[in-house]
């Protein structure tokens, strides 16, 4: 099978069979079909796109190129979640220890920060001692004594994904909707899942900016995610603006524990309680959402959720004494702020200038090789729909040495502010819920 006849026939509107997209990642995963071939390849799927049994196929290839974790010693449904991601989208870090509190293993693999969006691994690393490169064997024992363990990806996952990635990225072939999919199923079915919960954004903090793109995104990865054999839904969630107040790798943190608390943000909460409910039903220990948003509730009252956070820090080697004393936390004495030039209402927050302010204060990374100040950050004071007068301070910057002035403009523009009313975008769009497995 020659990699040649195998572009030419995606080239030409043809779906491959199951055996020629093995062979062309297996092919690629080992170095027989080179780079260029795999990015022409790529390309041709960017226009062609593909048909749901080989776009299966080819998730399924890719996954297979690497290790996938099997958790078959864990009892019960394991139910991990993943997020598109956004500007202070700090959900895993409640919502893991929450839905284990009510008795779901979670798997959960993440990522660091790239650009605007943060990244669980890196918030995490803000806890002092925490550990997020835990070997698989730990992960395995972690997730059956703990109930949670939260990690990175390992280099034995999905090597082809890393590969097609790096090559994606400078083909222009990202923004490619099956390329997606099987990129983000591949790494997440690795872990030893068998369900998924997707929560994926729209707006202009997204990575899709449109919602038809995020509705074209959740029901492809639904199906694929499906015709693998997992239980998957997606949520469709607003990212017009941050999430909570707070941007920033220790401060979304301590806003995360303020939900494990029974308090935070109006928003974080409530996505903890859907998000955690759609777990907790495919996870089956809740009959329908309501039963499961009671369950996730009573846990983030009862102080269960709380003290699993604990369990879980102190089990991936990290000070569990945060919880109770916040002062252990990363922090910087420096403070910076933005206020508004005018009065009015609030029409846009730019989530995106938002995120992009706190990696200019050292929060996040323009490149994957840098490292990231834990204590920096942004809290944000407004709110699509607020009222603002005039000198009314917009945002808190946490500041340390950089970055301060840069951020500072960047966030001078981040909020639309206008003259009539404006309603308050809503944070659920569609539920997109897949077949049984
Ligand atoms: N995240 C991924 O892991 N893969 C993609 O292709 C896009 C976002």
């Amino acid at each position: 099978m020659r990699p040649y006849d195998l572009i030419k026939k995606k080239r030409d509107g043809q779906p491959l069979t199951k055996v020629e997209v093995r062979a062309l990642v297996e092919g690629y995963t080992g170095g027989a079909v080179l780079d260029y071939q795999m990015a022409a390849f790529a390309m041709a799927v960017f226009f062609r796109g593909m048909s749901g049994e080989e776009l299966s196929a080819f998730t399924e290839a890719m996954l297979e190129s690497g290790e996938v974790v099997d958790l078959a010693h864990v009892p019960g449904v394991k139910v991990d979640k993943h997020s598109t991601g956004g500007v202070g989208d700090k959900i895993s870090l409640p919502l893991a220890p929450a839905v284990a509190a009510c008795g779901v293993p979670v798997p959960m693999v993440s990522g660091r920060g790239l650009g605007h969006t943060g990244g669980t691994l890196d918030k995490l690393e803000s806890i002092p001692g925490f550990r997020v490169d835990l070997s698989t064997d730990d992960y395995r024992r972690l997730v059956a004594e703990v109930g949670c363990c939260l990690i990175g990806q390992t280099a034995q996952v999905a090597p082809a994904d890393k590969k097609l990635y790096a090559l994606r990225d400078v083909t222009a072939t990202v923004d490619c909707i099956p390329l997606i999919t099987s990129s983000i199923l591949s790494k997440k079915l690795a872990e030893g899942i068998d369900g998924l919960v997707l929560d994926v954004k729209f707006g202009s903090g997204a990575f899709m900016k449109r919602l038809e793109d995020a509705e074209t995104l959740a029901r492809t990865m639904v199906d694929i995610g499906t015709r693998m054999g997992k239980r998957v839904v997606a949520r469709l969630t607003n990212m017009d603006q941050p999430l909570g107040v707070m941007v920033g790798n220790a401060l979304e943190v301590q806003e995360s524990l303020d939900v494990l608390e029974g308090r935070g943000p109006a928003d974080v909460r409530a996505l903890t309680i859907e998000l955690g409910a759609e777990m907790l039903v495919l996870g089956a220990v809740a009959k329908d959402l309501d039963e499961g948003r009671a369950k996730i509730t009573r846990a983030l009252e009862d102080g269960s959720a709380l003290e699993k956070m604990r369990e879980i820090i102190v089990a991936q080697h990290g000070d569990g004494r945060v919880i109770d004393d916040r002062s252990r936390f990363p922090s910087t004495a420096g403070r910076a702020e933005v206020k508004a030039t005018k009065g009015g209402v609030v029409h846009g927050i730019d989530a995106e200038a938002v995120g992009l302010a706190s990696m200019l204060l050292g929060g996040g990374r323009a490149r994957a090789d840098e490292s990231v100040d834990p204590r920096v950050g942004v809290e944000v004071h407004a709110r699509i729909g607020d009222r603002v007068e005039e000198g009314q301070t917009l945002f808190v910057l946490h500041v340390a040495e950089r970055g301060v002035e840069e951020a500072q403009r960047k966030l001078a523009d981040a909020v639309r502010l206008e003259d009539g009313p404006k309603e308050a975008p809503a944070l659920f769009g569609e539920r997109i819920v897949g077949g049984a497995p």
